[in-house]
C-alpha cells in the first residue's frame, strides 16, 4: 500500500512538472485548464492518466524513453532493462536467480550514475581553470636528470647515487612515453626500477618525491598483500587499480603514472616448498604481463572485480615500475660471489675485504638476486637497479633537519603557531641521532624518538603564554635534565 501511495506522489510530481513545461505555450495552457477542468468534473484525480516511472532508474517516461511493463505493476525503462540483460550475460544464470532482487540492480545503476557525475565534475573544474594551474608532463616541461636530481636533494639526504641512477631512469622513462616516435624503426625500451637498501633508507621518500615533483599519479603498494588470482588476497591487478584511484578515474593520467611496489623480496621463489608458492614466484609470474605492458581489466571505483562494479582497459606499457625491497642477508651472497671469483686476478683485493665493505649493495648482480629467490624473467623486465646505503649517525642528524619538510621544522612550525620559538641543542640532535641507529629501522626510528619527547613539550606550553622559547638539551633527551625554558623577553 505504501508503495502505491509514493507511486502516486511521484505522478503527482511529474504531472505538476508537465502542467509547468507547458505554462508557456498559451495553446497548451489552454489544453491544461481544459484537462484540469475535465478531472474535476469527473470528481478528481483518479481519471487523469498520469506518466509511468522506471522501477529501477525513477525516471518518468518523458525522460527515460519508453517503458517496458512487466507483471506485478513493474515498469522498467529500457536502459536499464539493458543493463540488467548485460547483468545477467556478464555473471551467468545463478545471478537470473538474483533478479527479483531489484537492489542489486538499481546498485548499478547508482555505480553508473556516480562515475557519470563524477566525469561532470571533472568537467566543470576543468571549466574553472582549476586544473590548468598543474602543468602538463610534455618534452618541454620534463625536466633534465641534473634538475630531477637537484629536486631529490632537496628532500633526500645523502644517497647521492641511487638520486642519479634515479634521474636519469625517470627522464629516459618520460622521454619514451612522451616522444612517442619510432619513425626510424627503433623502439626505445621500457625500463622499470629496482631499488634495493635497507628499511628507513628512503626508498619510498624519493619517489614519492619524484611523483610529487614531475605532477604524475603514484600508487604505493606492498607486495607482501599480493596473492595469485583466486586465492586468499590481493590480485596482482589490484595495483593498477589503486594507480586508477590515484588518477581521480582518468584512465590517460593513469597509464603515464608511477606503481611503486614495495617488500618485493618478501615475493621472493620460497626455497624446498612442497607445495604450491601462491605469494611468491606465482606473484612474480602475475607481475611480468605488467611490467612488460598490455592492456589489462580492473575494477573502476574499487579494489576487486564484481558483478555491480563497472571495468575499464589499462594499458600498461608507459606505466613506470619501481619495485623496492631491503634483501635483507643479499649481502652474504655478493660477499659469497666476490670472494669465489675474486680469489685470483684483479678481484682478489675486493675479495678479501667483502665481509666488511659498507657498499657491498652496490655491487649486486642479477646472479645474486636470481640466487635470493628472485625469476631471471622478472628482473629481466627490470633493467636498472640501484641501490641505497643505510644512513649513518652523521646522515641521521641531517635528515632530522635538512630536507624542506625535516621533522624538526614541522615541530618548530607548529609551536610557532602558539608563538613559541623552538630549538635543539647540537648534541641532542646527535643523541636521536645515535638512539635510531640502535633501533636499526634507518629514519623511520627518528619521529617515534622525537615524539616521545615532544609529547610533555607540546602538551605543558600551550598552558603558559609567558613561554617564549623552549630549547631541547642534550641533558633533556638522555634523561638527564629538563628542557630550557625561557618567558617571554628574557632572551
Ligand atoms: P624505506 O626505505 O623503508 O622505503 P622510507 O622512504 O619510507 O623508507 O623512509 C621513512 C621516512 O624516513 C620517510 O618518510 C622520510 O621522512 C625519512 N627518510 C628516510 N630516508 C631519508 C633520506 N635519505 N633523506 C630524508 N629523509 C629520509
Amino acid at each position: 500500500m505504501d508503495r502505491d501511495n509514493d507511486k502516486d506522489d511521484i505522478d503527482v510530481i511529474d504531472k505538476k512538472e508537465d502542467t509547468d513545461k507547458n505554462s508557456d505555450s498559451d495553446e497548451k495552457s489552454a489544453d491544461t485548464t481544459d484537462k484540469n477542468e475535465n478531472s474535476k468534473d469527473n470528481g478528481g484525480r483518479k481519471n487523469v492518466k498520469y506518466e509511468d516511472i522506471c522501477y529501477l532508474c525513477h525516471r518518468p517516461e518523458s525522460r527515460a524513453g519508453k517503458i517496458i511493463k512487466l507483471p506485478n505493476n513493474i515498469n522498467i525503462c529500457t536502459d536499464c532493462m539493458q543493463n540488467t540483460f548485460n547483468h545477467i550475460n556478464s555473471n551467468g544464470m545463478n545471478l537470473f536467480m538474483d533478479i527479483p532482487n531489484m537492489e542489486s540492480i538499481q546498485n548499478m545503476y547508482r555505480n553508473k550514475q556516480t562515475i557519470k557525475k563524477k566525469e561532470k565534475h571533472k568537467e566543470e573544474k576543468k571549466e574553472d581553470g582549476k586544473e590548468q594551474e598543474v602543468p602538463e608532463l610534455t618534452m618541454k616541461t620534463l625536466p633534465a636528470p641534473h634538475i630531477i636530481k637537484a629536486g631529490l636533494d632537496e628532500y633526500v639526504v645523502g644517497q647521492k647515487k641511487a638520486k642519479k641512477v634515479l634521474s636519469v631512469a625517470v627522464y629516459n622513462h618520460y622521454k619514451r612515453v612522451l616522444s612517442n616516435s619510432d619513425e626510424d624503426g627503433v623502439n626505445i625500451e621500457k625500463s622499470n626500477i629496482l631499488m634495493l637498501g635497507p628499511t628507513g633508507s628512503g626508498k619510498t621518500h624519493m619517489v614519492k618525491t619524484l611523483a610529487d615533483m614531475l605532477q604524475v599519479p603514484l600508487a604505493i603498494t606492498d607486495a607482501t598483500a599480493l596473492t595469485e588470482a583466486g586465492y586468499i588476497g590481493d590480485d596482482v591487478e589490484s595495483v593498477i587499480s589503486k594507480l586508477l584511484a590515484a588518477a581521480d578515474n582518468d584512465v590517460e593520467k593513469a597509464e603515464h603514472g608511477i606503481i611503486f611496489i614495495d617488500e618485493i623480496d618478501k615475493i621472493a621463489k620460497k626455497k624446498n616448498a612442497h607445495s604450491r608458492d601462491v605469494s611468491g614466484e606465482s606473484v612474480q609470474q602475475g607481475l611480468l604481463k605488467l611490467l612488460e605492458g598490455g592492456d589489462v581489466e580492473v575494477p573502476v571505483g574499487a579494489s576487486s572485480k564484481n558483478a555491480m562494479v563497472p571495468l575499464c582497459t589499462v594499458n600498461t606499457s608507459n606505466i613506470l615500475f619501481i619495485c623496492g625491497g631491503a634483501f635483507p642477508d643479499i649481502t652474504k651472497i655478493i660477499a659469497k660471489r666476490i670472494k669465489s671469483t675474486g680469489s685470483i686476478g684483479f678481484g682478489a683485493e675486493i675479495g678479501l675485504n667483502a665481509d666488511d665493505d659498507a657498499d657491498i649493495l652496490d655491487k649486486v648482480s642479477t646472479e645474486d638476486l636470481r640466487e635470493y629467490g628472485m625469476i631471471p624473467e622478472f628482473l629481466g623486465r627490470l633493467p636498472i637497479i640501484c641501490s641505497l646505503g643505510a644512513l649513518t649517525e652523521d646522515m641521521l642528524v641531517r635528515v632530522l633537519v635538512e630536507p624542506k619538510n625535516a621533522i624538526i621544522k614541522q615541530y618548530k612550525k607548529l609551536l610557532r603557531l602558539d608563538e613559541v620559538e623552538l630549538d635543539f641543542q647540537d648534541d641532542a640532535l646527535k643523541i636521536i641521532a645515535q638512539k635510531a641507529v640502535e633501533k636499526k629501522i634507518g629514519a623511520r626510528a627518528l619521529r617515534a624518538i622525537l615524539e616521545e619527547y615532544m609529547l610533555d613539550i607540546m602538551y605543558e606550553i600551550p598552558k603558559d603564554e609567558m613561554i617564549g622559547r623552549v630549547t631541547i638539551t642534550g641533558d633533556y633527551i638522555e634523561g638527564k635534565g629538563g628542557p630550557r625554558i625561557q618567558l617571554r623577553g628574557n632572551y
